[in-house]
């Protein structure tokens, strides 16, 4: 752990001018922000759909996602009105699910108890399921240009280093000095535009591990930079070791279709479709784990080992086999919610990550021979 000059909690005291923070950022931001989508619009439904979906998101994978989204849902009625499978639909392949659940709920209650617009405070938005104080920071500066704090991930960094901040930014007492800064900060003039710059800053040029100082506005301001510490920090997270699940899917088939079922509205990865799927018991093989799934729906049929993937999500990875079982036709499924899906469908039904890597991978069709052409 490095030691360096902290500012107390209760008072933070600055190795700078505070004052001269955001003239500096908004500057910078006049010529060096980032021309988005949702920078076009002040519409708090476009700004929170935006901010929802850049939770845990590149912008580079959101921006297609935004467009298409609002071209289905173009406002909070069209997004309540809609069945969630829809919203679901729409957001498949974007990860982090919960967020799509959230965002219908949230719809349905701006629609319902709001008469269709948005609450305009912090307090009012964090009411919202999935938003938090972060995100209604961003909303309140940037769809209502009112002075909010922020702390998303680039906000963090900057200020982590900006205050050359050595301990643990993860901690109770991090969070408590970080707020206190990002509200220390603040733009009064300008709100909307300094919640941007901010942002921008922490994603182009004071990133994760090559922070471009000699192009930072604030370079001079700069604690960790006059320390010469601005790459060590934030202080790196000992990793945790990541539990492996192992499991087994089955590619069901009866006359070109395949068996699906949507998971369960809520939970994890909630209203998504997937495979038939168990998890491999101490010390069984897949062959012998498909066998045993395929008896328990009450299909026949031999197994067929047709590859194997790694999927990783936040608390473990997922080690898959797929199997593929010709079942016999006319064949009952015991469990209820199961569909046959011509292949036609597959394409465009909702799958988790997992499954439709699997599918994308190991379905495809064979690449034409010599001699088939
Ligand atoms: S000077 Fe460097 S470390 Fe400091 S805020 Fe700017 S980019 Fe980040």
């Amino acid at each position: 752990m490095m030691n360096s000059p902290q500012p107390p909690v209760s008072s933070p005291g600055f190795p700078f001018d505070p004052a001269e923070v955001a003239p500096r950022l908004l500057a910078w931001y006049g010529s060096h922000g980032r021309d988005l989508p949702w920078r076009h619009t002040r519409d708090p439904y476009r700004v929170w759909l935006a901010e929802i979906m850049l939770q845990q998101t590149t912008v580079a994978a959101v921006i297609p996602y935004y467009q298409r989204f609002l071209g289905t849902f173009p406002d909070v009625a069209a997004l309540a009105a809609a069945p969630l499978e829809q919203v679901i639909a729409r957001w498949a392949g974007l990860g982090y699910y919960s967020r799509a659940r959230n965002l219908h709920r949230a719809a349905r209650v701006v629609a319902g108890d709001y008469g269709g617009r948005f609450p305009t405070t912090v307090d009012g938005l964090t009411a919202l399921p999935g938003v938090g104080r972060s995100t209604a920071g961003a909303i309140v500066s940037i769809a209502f240009d009112r002075p909010a704090p922020i702390l998303d991930g680039n906000v963090r960094r900057v200020l982590v280093r900006l205050f050359a901040y050595a301990d643990d930014p993860r901690s109770a007492l991090a969070e408590r000095r970080l707020w206190g800064w990002a509200e220390a900060l603040l733009c009064r003039e300008r709100p909307h535009a300094y919640a941007q710059a901010i942002m921008d800053l922490g994603a182009t040029v004071c990133t994760p591990r090559a922070p471009a100082c000699p192009e930072c506005p604030l370079i001079e301001l700069c604690l960790s930079r006059r320390q010469g510490v601005e790459r060590q920090l934030p202080a790196a997270r000992r990793p945790r070791p990541v539990p492996v699940r192992r499991q087994v899917a089955l590619l069901a088939e009866v006359e070109g279709h395949y068996l699906l079922r949507p998971r369960p509205a809520e939970g994890f990865l909630g209203g998504l479709w997937e495979l038939p799927v168990a998890d491999l018991r101490d010390g069984e093989l897949p062959l012998a784990a498909a066998r045993r799934l395929a008896a328990e729906l009450g299909l026949s049929g031999n197994g067929v080992a047709i590859g194997r993937l790694k999927h990783a999500y936040s608390h473990f990875t997922l080690q898959l086999d797929l199997v593929r079982v010709q079942a016999r036709p006319g064949g009952r499924v015991a469990d209820d919610g199961w569909h046959w899906q011509a292949p036609a469908q597959l394409a465009t039904t909702p799958l988790h990550g997992a499954h439709r890597k699997a599918l994308d991978r190991f379905l495809r069709p064979a690449a034409p021979t010599p001699a088939d052409e």
